[in-house]
């Protein structure tokens, strides 16, 4: 079958914008409050503990810097053991070995893709003595939050969110970024809302919230010159980020619903086709729906091969793989990307501990869900201005690779 490419590119995930942002943004221009203080800041911080409902919130550079933050807060020490769910973006993890922490990788489960609450269970039977666990909602999906906060619980273990992918998105009509002591969202550019950079730790510990401020603007004490007690950080949100982000949240429901209609077009028009979207519990959770991702079935997967840096494939008809579909896509100017590679597949963290149940009860070619769902996974063109009839060529070209 053949398509004509698209004329423009249909995006995974691009800054969708509304005007609202460049007003905020001349403001901060207007009143010469181009720097990391001003009433974008405020405003912002303020707006997003309202919607999310946390008590504190500090704007920061990053999603990262957050996590680096909520890291400290959370007294990891040099050599200590952490357990951080497996299948995720590398920013989850990077910023608690900057601390020094030895991640031990948790698998994930098949109803959420999120960390295995059997298997985190399993981690803590092996290594009783530790106290910090990073958990993520990929996708915008939620974890099994209230299974992970009780193991989180009997084990006396801090909970750090990383709500980086999923702002909006709700567990038993709860926010995501309310659930750990200290939580991170993102408003880098493929983000639900994005400031083009910039992040958000969230907290509901006052304390916490006052000394992340002062690392997060290089530990200044109160006296007129250069007074430092600790280690400082160049972490503050910009007041010109700030106005972008003050204008995405008017859209973030707007976003939200858009995403959730792409989800639900690719649900309903791949429906005939051996594959199934990434899942979620209907009934106790709303995602973000930040990404649509589809799994290919086990028996109707080509020939595919991954190295370090390339893949190959074997055409098959009748079966398909995410390479053939992400190079498909990528020929017709819409672009696809491969599942988050599960971190304990990662070269630089090869050597550390990982724990999965191996998906017992079940049969599957790989030893962990990490693994197999990195292998038949594939994340979708899912930016909000792509039109209904565009995703309906997206479908048509997914379509074409099982032919
Ligand atoms: C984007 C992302 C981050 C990092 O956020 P930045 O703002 O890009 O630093 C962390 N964790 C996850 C899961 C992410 O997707």
């Amino acid at each position: 079958m053949q398509f004509e490419p698209f004329e423009s590119k249909v995006w995974l995930s691009s800054p969708t914008m509304h005007g609202d942002e460049l007003e905020y943004m001349k403001k901060a221009y207007d009143t010469n409050w181009m720097s990391t203080v001003g009433e974008n800041i405020d405003e912002v911080e303020k707006l997003v503990c309202e919607y999310i409902g946390c008590k504190y919130s500090l704007g920061l550079s990053s999603g990262t810097s957050a996590l680096h933050l909520a890291a400290k807060l959370a007294g990891i020490k040099r050599g200590d053991r952490i357990f951080c769910t497996d299948m995720t973006f590398a920013a989850t993890v990077n910023p608690m070995v900057y601390e020094g922490a030895v991640p031990v990788f948790i698998d994930s489960e098949r109803d959420t893709w999120n960390m295995d609450p059997a298997a985190l269970e399993k981690a803590f039977e092996l290594y009783p003595d530790v106290k910090v666990v990073v958990l993520v909602h990929l996708y915008g999906t939620p974890a099994k939050v209230d299974e992970i906060r009780a193991i989180c619980d009997k084990h006396n273990a801090i909970l750090i969110e990383d709500a980086a992918e999923s702002m909006g998105a709700t567990y038993k009509g709860v926010q995501t970024g309310l659930f750990g002591k200290y939580n991170a969202i993102s408003f880098n550019g493929n983000k639900i809302i994005t400031g083009s950079s910039g992040g958000m730790l969230l907290t509901d510990d006052e304390e916490a919230a006052l000394l992340a401020r002062k690392w997060s603007t290089q530990s200044r004490e109160p006296a007129s010159w250069y007074q430092h007690e600790y280690i400082g950080y160049n972490y503050r949100l910009s007041n010109v980020v700030a106005g972008v982000v003050r204008g995405q949240m008017n859209y973030l429901d707007e976003h939200i619903a858009a995403k959730k209609a792409i989800y639900m077009r690719y649900k309903e028009g791949l429906s005939d086709l051996p594959v199934t979207m990434n899942p979620y519990c209907e009934d106790i959770m709303e995602p973000n729906f930040w990404l649509s991702c589809l799994l290919i079935d086990e028996d109707h997967m080509c020939f595919q091969k991954r190295g370090d840096l390339t893949a190959e494939y074997k055409t098959e008809s009748g079966k398909s793989c995410p390479t053939e579909i992400f190079e498909t896509l990528a020929k017709y100017n819409a672009e696809g990307r491969p599942i988050w590679k599960p971190m304990h597949m990662q070269p630089i963290y090869k050597n550390n501990a990982f724990v999965t149940t191996k998906g017992e009860g079940e049969e599957f070619y790989f030893d962990n869900v990490g693994t197999d769902i990195f292998d038949r996974g594939l994340c979708l063109p899912s930016d909000i201005k792509m039109t209904p009839e565009q995703q309906d060529k997206v479908i048509q070209i997914i379509r074409s690779c099982f032919l």
